[in-house]
């Protein structure tokens, strides 16, 4: 399985979900099969409580499973049905490992976030991939996670170790890490600002993960001044660094990532140029 690990920096609601959707959209067009995980690191066990007010629209998946709004998107975008398990939550995290150490599964041990919950988190992650999603038997080649909320909130901080080993175990041709993040324009200066991404960035490496594509999220289309100091400053390729603008219509990102040619370095970070066609979006 390859792991296309998506995160986000700077501030929420800043379209990781859209960039995640349209990233699997990309991959599905170059013929291969996609699933997908949702992580929302709160203590919800399901989105179900939460009002929509605070939250968006509760998800209602197929087999019951009241989800995260972004669940949503992915099914539209990718056109394959999800389960409840494909949204993690801390709240079902912790349910699973207190059920265990309740029955005494744990024999003795002191059961503590790091190795037990950060061990369930991949146990899940490794497992749910494997259900295939889009109605064909085996499981897909791709899966692509969501990691809700900012690098750096307290409460990601599990999932991150967990993620961070995840990418170890699997391998470097495994794994694909996409960071979104924030380029404002300070409207007295009319300038491209690179700092707050340059901070985010450097907060995930202090964490032990290294962004191998940046997506950059901006009102206009960035300069290339602007992609010249991101890829000094944060150590990725200039061609890693994706921009994905303000766009009238959510379905247009999957045309600017395809637009910008990003499917073939993330094919390439994942070692899949030989059984990926071109994409065919058109
Ligand atoms: P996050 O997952 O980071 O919380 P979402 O993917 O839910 O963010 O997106 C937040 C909002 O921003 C949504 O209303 C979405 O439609 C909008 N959005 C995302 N990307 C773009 C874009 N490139 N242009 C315009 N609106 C966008």
């Amino acid at each position: 399985m390859k792991y296309v690990l998506v995160t986000g920096g700077v501030v929420s609601g800043l379209g990781k979900g859209v960039t995640a959707s349209s990233i699997g959209v990309v991959l599905e067009a170059c013929g291969l099969r996609v699933t997908s995980i949702k992580i929302d690191p709160y203590l919800n066990t399901d989105a179900g409580t939460m009002s929509p007010f605070e939250h968006g629209e509760v998800f209602v998946l197929d087999d019951g499973g009241e989800v995260d709004l972004d669940l949503g998107n992915y099914e539209r975008f990718l056109d394959v049905t999800l389960t409840k398990d494909n949204n993690i939550t801390t709240g079902k995290i912790y349910q699973s490992v207190l059920e265990k150490e309740r029955k005494g599964d744990y024999l003795g041990k002191t059961v503590q976030v790091v190795p037990h919950i950060t061990d369930a988190i991949k146990d899940w992650i490794e497992s749910v991939s494997l259900i295939p999603v889009d109605g064909k038997e085996g499981q897909a080649d791709v899966c692509v996670i969501e990691l809700g909320g900012t690098v750096g909130d307290i409460e990601s901080m599990p999932f991150i170790e967990a993620l961070r080993q995840l990418s170890f175990s699997v391998g470097q041709e495994n794994f694909c890490l996409i960071h979104v993040s924030l380029i404002p324009v300070l409207g007295v200066v009319g300038e491209q600002k690179t700092k707050p991404t340059q901070h985010s960035v450097r907060e995930l490496r202090a964490l032990g993960l290294t962004p191998h594509f940046l997506a950059c999220r901006s009102a206009q289309p960035l300069l290339e001044a602007t992609k010249a100091k991101l890829s000094q400053f944060c150590h990725v390729p200039a061609a890693n660094i994706l921009n994905i603008h303000d766009v009238p219509n959510i379905w247009h990102v999957p045309l600017l990532l395809r637009n910008q040619n990003a499917y073939h370095s993330i094919l390439k970070q994942l070692n899949l140029t030989s059984v990926a066609t071109a994409p065919d979006l058109d």
